[in-house]
């Protein structure tokens, strides 16, 4: 379960300037869907709209048939789990940022978690930010690690529903692949909403939306979108 639909879904931060002009697709349940278009295009607004960070203006989401809207936040988060651009840590070990959000988590679980992820070496380490209070103890960890953080995370929670959010973007290219690769173990089998900014990192998505100008320009899977260029 965790199927996702949006339904002519509208939004504008200010009235004067329509972000989303009655948008609708589905993520069926365990599929991964890919939005993709140009910078601006309203992209992460839709995730924020899953999580109702902010509130369709017309139209609807539903999970599993309900209105998201009447489902609180906290029960939200509890069924979505989210590994954005860039993770922002703790000042705490790396085994604390993986447990965040799951208290009666065992220590077993949070190393297989870690494991799962290949951070399992780190997981008693500081990040760099605490370096100063502790002393040699802080670790620089590189984006793509951090990214192993958010994925042991996710991993920990196992939410029935994931939403990445240019969760690779701003790595380079070789750890891109390599989390890339980490992140679709993750997505098997639940259901994802992947942004992206390249139809090139979303190859194997079940389905691929362009947004543009508020609405849905193109869909397709890559293949078919790649044979349409
Ligand atoms: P994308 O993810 O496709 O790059 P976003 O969904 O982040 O696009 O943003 C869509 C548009 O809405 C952009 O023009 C952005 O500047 C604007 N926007 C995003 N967040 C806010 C906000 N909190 N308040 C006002 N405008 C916003
Ligand atoms: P996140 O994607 O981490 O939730 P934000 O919601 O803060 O980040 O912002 C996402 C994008 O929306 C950024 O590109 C930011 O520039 C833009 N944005 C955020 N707030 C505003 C705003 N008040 N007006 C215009 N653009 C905004």
């Amino acid at each position: 379960d965790g199927a996702i639909s949006f339904k002519d879904v509208h939004f504008a931060y200010d009235p004067a300037r329509p972000i989303l002009k009655g948008v609708s697709f589905d993520v069926p349940a365990g599929k991964t869907v890919a939005v993709v278009g140009p910078s601006g295009a309203g992209k992460s607004t839709l995730s924020r709209l899953l999580y109702r960070f902010y509130d369709v203006q017309q139209g609807a989401i539903t999970i599993d048939g309900q209105d998201v809207r009447d489902v609180t936040q906290k029960s939200l988060r509890a069924v979505i789990g989210m590994v954005p651009q860039d993770t922002v840590l703790f000042n705490d070990t790396i085994a604390y940022n993986i447990r965040y959000g799951r208290p009666d988590a065992s220590d077993a679980d949070v190393a297989a978690a870690a494991e799962a992820a290949q951070i399992g070496p780190f997981i008693r380490h500081l990040p760099e930010g605490f370096k100063a209070m502790v002393g040699e103890r802080g670790l620089k960890l590189s984006g793509g690690e951090k990214q192993r953080v958010a994925i042991a995370r996710t991993i920990l929670k196992s939410p029935p529903i994931l939403i990445l959010d240019e969760a690779t973007s701003a790595l380079d290219t070789r750890t891109e692949q390599e989390i890339q690769a980490a992140l679709d173990v993750v997505s098997k089998n639940r259901t994802t909403l992947v942004i992206a900014h390249r139809l090139s990192t979303v190859i194997s998505a079940d389905e691929i939306i362009v947004l543009k100008d508020g609405g849905i320009a193109e869909r397709g899977t890559h293949g078919e979108l790649m044979q349409r260029d």
